[in-house]
């Protein structure tokens, strides 16, 4: 194995090249991605640092004189435009490039609003990259008008990021339920109150229709007839795996690129990991948006590269901070049957069974209970959902079995 390109330089691409070089491995390593930064991590964009409260080189995953240090040849702001699986060379531009193993890195891409709508507004953002950040910062202040469109976890924090700044925020999320699509009723009950402590004019059950205005955004018509004045607009209505050059190059696609549980694609010599892959998971491909699975991903993906042939047994977990709370997710709450709920003072959370097996947790501000619970995920074990949910059965019995 002479030469090992990755292209998307993200939170997987790092965990490749770090891994490939932690294991030993002296070949070439090119790592390119078409952001004009080194490889950065994405969740402060919607927390710490859109409050201002964390610096810019905090981002970054790695000081700049690493890549020199660990002899990593590191190309940002370049595109990789097209793959020649014959040839095994990638185009970088007029720049051609070969390869003995090449991982797809390549993240994925926010979902926009149509230009129809008033998707090319000026004012309205998504919010995916730094440069997103940096153009949404300067829009917040106290007393602005923000609409906030989607209830996931990416829009909810940049509720409370501009709640706590003193805008005016209102958010629509178009399903029943805010967190709908990841969460139980539970959770979604717990923040909404949350954020209408904090002001929020939160409205679930309605959807955006059109925004207006003349070059910039005015206005906003919502699916319910309202009509809203707004100084600007976040869209955070999902994501879409970059499969571009993938498909491209005549690899398999399936809820984005599909790999088998090696992190191989559908050419022996081409793996992918992150956000852009999908792996195989209970008779399907699976995808997951997370930091935890971009680390655990490219890091195996390494290894494999290497010619450890370990299959991917996902170990999931995310975070999501708004306010004063820190929310902590293990293990995969779909298809659960059943809740336990759990409180203490200033804690709670909540334990997802499927047919009474313990699958996942939530948990508010109780990062002992989170620990206990994905400890015993991971392990494939459970506890009966009434002692998980009495607030006097010590955490660490729960362990003991
Ligand atoms: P990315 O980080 O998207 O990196 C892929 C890179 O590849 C990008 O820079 C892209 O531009 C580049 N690229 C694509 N095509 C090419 C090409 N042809 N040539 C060169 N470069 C290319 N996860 C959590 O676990 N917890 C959180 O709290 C959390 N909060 C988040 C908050 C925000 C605002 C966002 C946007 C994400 C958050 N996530 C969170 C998700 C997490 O950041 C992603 O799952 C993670 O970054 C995925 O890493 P990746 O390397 O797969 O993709």
């Amino acid at each position: 194995m002479r030469q090992v390109i990755v292209i998307g330089a993200g939170q997987a691409g790092q965990s490749i090249v770090t891994k490939l070089r932690s294991e030993g491995y002296e070949g070439r390593i090119l790592l390119i991605g078409d952001e004009p930064v080194p490889p950065y991590q994405r969740p402060p964009l919607s927390k710490a640092y859109l409050l201002g409260e964390m610096e810019l080189e905090r981002l970054f995953l790695r000081p700049a004189s690493y890549y020199e240090d660990a002899n990593i040849e590191l190309v940002t702001g370049t595109s990789v435009t097209s793959i020649d699986r014959e040839a095994k060379t990638v185009s970088i531009g007029p720049r051609v490039e070969s390869y003995d193993a090449l991982v797809l890195a390549t993240g994925a891409r926010p979902r926009l609003l149509p230009e129809a709508i008033g998707g090319a507004l000026g004012g309205v953002y998504a919010m995916r990259t730094l440069a997103d950040a940096d153009a949404i910062a300067p829009e917040f202040k106290g007393g602005a008008r923000v609409l906030i469109v989607g209830g996931g976890y990416i829009g909810l924090e940049a509720a409370a990021v501009a709640a706590k700044k003193g805008l005016n925020v209102t958010l629509v999320e178009m399903a029943d339920r805010i967190l709908q699509r990841v969460a139980a009723k539970e959770t979604s009950d717990y923040f909404r109150d949350l954020h209408k402590e904090h002001g929020v004019d939160l409205r679930e059950g309605v959807g955006l229709k059109e925004l207006r205005g003349d070059d910039r955004v005015r206005e906003a018509e919502l699916t319910d007839g309202t009509v809203l004045d707004v100084d600007f607009v976040i869209v955070g209505v999902g994501i879409t795996p970059d499969t571009a050059l993938a498909e491209a190059a005549g690899l398999e696609i399936e809820n984005g690129i599909r790999t088998d549980e090696y992190g191989r694609t559908s050419d022996p010599s081409i793996y992918a990991a992150g956000d852009c892959a999908s792996f195989p998971h209970e008779g399907q491909q699976m995808r997951l948006e997370s930091v935890g699975n971009a680390i655990d991903q490219g890091e195996l993906v390494a290894c494999n590269i290497l010619g450890a042939n370990v299959p991917y047994v996902p170990k999931p977990w995310f975070w999501s901070d708004q306010y004063d709370v820190k929310l902590q997710i293990a293990g995969l709450s779909m298809g659960h049957d059943e809740i336990a709920v759990r409180e203490g003072e200033g804690t709670r959370s909540h334990w997802y069974y499927r047919a009474g097996q313990l699958i996942a947790i939530d948990s508010m501000n109780d990062t002992r209970a989170y620990m206990v619970a994905k400890r015993l995920i991971e392990a494939g074990k459970s506890v009966d959902p009434a002692r998980a949910a009495n607030p006097d059965t010590d955490l660490k019995e729960l362990l003991r079995g």
